[in-house]
């Protein structure tokens, strides 16, 4: 957990540029993804932070504790969550029907 303060310096500039992406959000009941961060505070690596082009997994202060804050909202369904986390946080499945990412070319 370390390194969560110099992450968070690079998120803006990327999360700036989501505003560029269309998207059709579905509701937090039906999200795509599921982490559970109960899991993320003991992981040895936590991956996910680098891994995730958009940084939708951030360590983030909440009621004054550090936790794990996962923003399905801004996924690009890349998928590489679902495979770097090796400690079973997370869930993945495709959004439902028209919900999600929407990409000009499919
Ligand atoms: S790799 Fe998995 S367990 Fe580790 S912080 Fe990320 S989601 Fe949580
Ligand atoms: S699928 Fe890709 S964009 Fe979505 S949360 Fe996982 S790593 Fe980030």
């Amino acid at each position: 957990m370390s390194n969560f303060t110099d992450m968070d310096d690079d998120i803006g500039p990327i999360k700036n540029k989501l505003g560029v992406l269309n998207y059709n959000i579905d509701d937090e009941t039906h999200a795509h993804i599921k982490v559970n961060t109960e899991v993320c505070e003991k992981c040895p690596h936590h991956l996910c932070i680098s891994g995730c082009p958009v940084r939708c997994f951030n360590f983030m202060e909440v009621d004054g504790e550090v936790k794990m804050v996962f923003q399905y909202e801004d996924c690009v369904e890349c998928g590489t969550c679902d495979i770097m986390c090796d400690q079973g946080a997370v869930s993945w499945h495709n959004p439902r029907g028209s919900f999600g990412i929407q990409y000009e070319m499919g």
